[in-house]
């Protein structure tokens, strides 16, 4: 029963996140589905989610990704979620699992790059491919032993392999909004009744989105420049 956590950990009479009872009907369809949640719980981190058998695997990415391969983010894999949760978006209450704001941050599809899913997930070692709003290109997702995770928790990071796709511009910054809505957080929490203030702080601080790029032209430690420009 893959979602057994899942359920366990939430009231459906009272959190509005689906409950995955519908079988997903996924027919003949082929492609897989991937999707980023933005979540300002009691911390900010990034959900990070994969389709694979039926259930959506799900890291919790507290920095979110980074397209700098040179930078590994931490992923602390979580429960399965049912494939439905891909598309929620809005206000858990307080004080229930999770409690805070969620947005859809990035969304598509992903292709397993590596030749048996199963088997590379055993092993630790998934490479696969994104096609999606804000992330495309080549990734990996590696286990590791110690840091960051508690015990059955295992941590894992997420790097960018080297692509067109690789740059040091820093995605989270840079594309704050959601990608089913546009909205940020602040416009999530306030349309759903939820907590605005803490909601907009994990949103860029008010305009810096728009002036990041101009910000850092004028700085020495120029970030904005793709990777693959300097390559030789
Ligand atoms: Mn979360």
């Amino acid at each position: 029963m893959p979602l057994k956590e899942y359920h366990r950990k939430r009231d459906f009479k009272v959190t509005p996140e689906p409950s995955g009872k519908s079988k997903s009907t996924q027919g003949a369809s082929s492609t897989l589905g991937y999707v980023i949640q933005k979540h300002r719980a009691s911390r900010l981190h990034y959900d990070f989610r994969l389709e694979w058998n039926g259930v959506l695997l799900s890291w919790a990415v507290p920095k979110g990704p980074s397209l700098d391969p040179s930078v590994k983010r931490l992923a602390m894999q979580v429960e399965d979620h049912p494939i439905e949760y891909a598309n929620f978006e809005g206000v858990i209450p307080e004080g229930e699992y999770g409690g805070g704001t969620v947005m859809v941050w990035d969304k598509g599809t992903w292709e397993p790059e590596s030749p048996d899913v199963s088997e590379a997930l055993r092993k630790g070692d998934l490479k696969f491919t994104l096609h999606g709003q804000k992330l495309k290109g080549s990734w990996v997702l590696v286990r590791t032993r110690g840091f960051g995770g508690s015990p059955g928790r295992p941590s894992w990071l997420l790097i960018k392999h080297r692509d067109q796709f690789a740059s040091e511009c820093d995605v989270t910054v840079e594309a704050p909004y959601s990608a089913l809505t546009r909205r940020l957080l602040a416009d999530i929490a306030r349309e759903g009744g939820g907590d605005v203030e803490k909601a907009a702080s994990g949103d860029p601080p008010a305009g810096k989105e728009a002036t990041v790029s101009s910000a850092r032209a004028g700085s020495p430690q120029k970030r904005t420049r793709r990777l693959s420009a300097k390559k030789k």
